[in-house]
């Protein structure tokens, strides 16, 4: 199978190649450059257990890939799991279902991409015998998972840059506190968006590139999108045929990465009639759905802090098919955003996504309400959500993290704090982190000088 780059300027390249790269040469996204249809197998992949429907899933992808070797990836990717389901789906009410995605390592979502990127690192570096340096930027829960899928890894050093006091303080401890010689947690002075312009600049840097064997974890890889696309059809096989079209999946946004994975599914054959884009203050995505303009302004730190993005970077990938596949298009469309900070679609085809957003008073309040109802324990993302949720409409919310990872939320809603043993276990270890001036000049040096060091 091909992948080719949204901007339209790199050469296509196979699936172990594009998971290598993350970013294409050219600044664009990679994306498959036709989709296989999944119809012929639903009825055989409805029994299936998750690693094995993600082993199905991923075959049709991943065809540069020894099977056994990718199989044996998937299989230790969700060994790790608290539960055997992997992703378990609770009924809140006839019509409302939670996709509990929060029983990986790190309790949240990103486990699902991460421990598999992180196998598929290491049969890769294996294949080819050389390392590679893994650099992202974190709003806190894909650091955690990212340096959870690859601690100890042969050949990967990986460097985190995260905001500093901005993400909690039991995400920090998750991504400071592992111990492991190949991780490097950089703390910086500003934003989400601050820490990820400057990965993007490296990144950018193609001899810097080259040099350091660099890839990306952010959601701008591939296989996390593809790696999310399985558990929406593992969830869509077990709803009952009759309901399976008109469920409506209702996903905490930020990066559009977790979204999109859904939305992708739909270029296969799987009919999913809406996507509810849920996001908190930082409302930028649920303003271009309602008006078609999509307009930048600052990030106000919020309860939900994993979504406290402004730039989605997984936009561009929707931005593709919007634009009729016209990958010039979408080269003016960004350079004309990146210019302005804003864009405005005279006709932005919404189709298939809706949207909602909550304040940082209204995510108590939401939590609340669900726990009264239901006796059911959301975290302050999931919590967004519920946010003027029809009752009547059949709707399978993604649960994204576990509410234990988000503690003080939980007393202003005045409700007893939720613990996990996983979060408690932290506590008792030294953290260690690094700072370095967000600037891509600074962190390339700290890189560099790491690796003299390590090597
Ligand atoms: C990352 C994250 C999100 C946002 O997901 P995107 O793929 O960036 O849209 C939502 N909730 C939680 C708990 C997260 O960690």
């Amino acid at each position: 199978m091909e992948f080719i780059s949204t901007r339209g300027f790199s050469d296509s390249v196979e699936f172990t190649q594009a998971v290598a790269q993350g970013l294409a040469p050219d600044g664009g996204l990679y994306l498959p450059k036709s989709f296989p249809d999944l119809s012929p197998n639903l009825k055989e992949w409805e029994g299936l257990a998750y690693d094995e429907l993600c082993f199905e899933f991923f075959k049709l992808f991943a065809t540069d890939m020894n099977p056994s070797i990718l199989k044996d990836c998937v299989h230790k990717a969700y060994s790790g799991f608290s539960v055997s389901e992997v992703a378990p789906i609770v009924s809140l009410s006839n019509q409302w279902k939670v996709l509990e995605l929060f029983h990986g390592p790190t309790l949240a979502f990103k486990d699902f991409a991460l421990q598999l990127l992180g196998n598929l690192y290491e049969a890769q570096i294996e294949r080819e015998g050389k390392p590679l340096t893994i650099l992202g930027a974190t709003s806190g829960d894909t650091g955690a998972a990212a340096i959870s899928g690859l601690v100890g890894k042969k050949g990967v050093e990986v460097f985190i840059l995260y905001p500093n006091e901005k993400v909690s303080p039991l995400q920090e401890r998750q991504m400071t506190c592992t111990g492991a010689s190949n991780v490097y947690p950089i703390a910086i002075d500003g934003t989400f968006d601050d820490a990820q312009r400057t990965v993007k600049e490296i990144f950018a840097d193609l001899s810097f590139r080259e040099e350091v064997g660099l890839s990306a974890v952010n959601s701008i890889n591939l296989a996390r999108i593809l790696a999310q696309s399985v558990y929406y059809l593992f969830a869509w096989l077990r709803l009952k045929p009759k309901c399976r079209t008109k469920t409506t999946f209702v996903v905490p946004t930020g990066n559009f990465g977790n979204v999109f994975a859904g939305w992708l599914l739909t270029k296969m054959g799987i009919e999913i009639s809406e996507f509810r884009v849920a996001t908190n203050q930082n409302d930028v995505l649920h303003q271009l759905f309602k008006t078609g303009e999509y307009s930048l302004s600052s990030v106000r730190p919020s309860l939900a802090p994993s979504m406290d993005i402004q730039v989605a970077s997984n936009f561009e990938r929707l931005l593709y098919f919007i634009l009729g596949k016209d990958s010039s298009r979408v080269q003016e469309v960004m350079t004309s955003f990146r210019k302005e900070g804003r864009y405005c679609f005279e006709k932005f085809v919404s189709s298939g996504f809706s949207s909602c957003s909550s304040s940082d008073l209204e995510i108590p309040e939401l939590i609340k309400q669900i726990w009264d109802e239901f006796d059911y324990i959301v975290d302050p993302h999931t919590a967004c959500a519920f946010k003027d949720l029809d009752p009547k409409q059949a709707s399978m919310v993604l649960a994204t993290a576990h509410p234990a990872k988000f503690p003080s939320v939980y007393e202003q809603a005045m409700m007893k704090v939720p613990k996990a043993d996983e979060l408690e276990a932290l506590l008792g270890v030294e953290p260690r982190n690094y700072q370095v001036e967000v600037d891509p000049d600074s962190i390339r040096s700290f890189i560099k000088a790491t690796l003299l060091k390590t090597s």
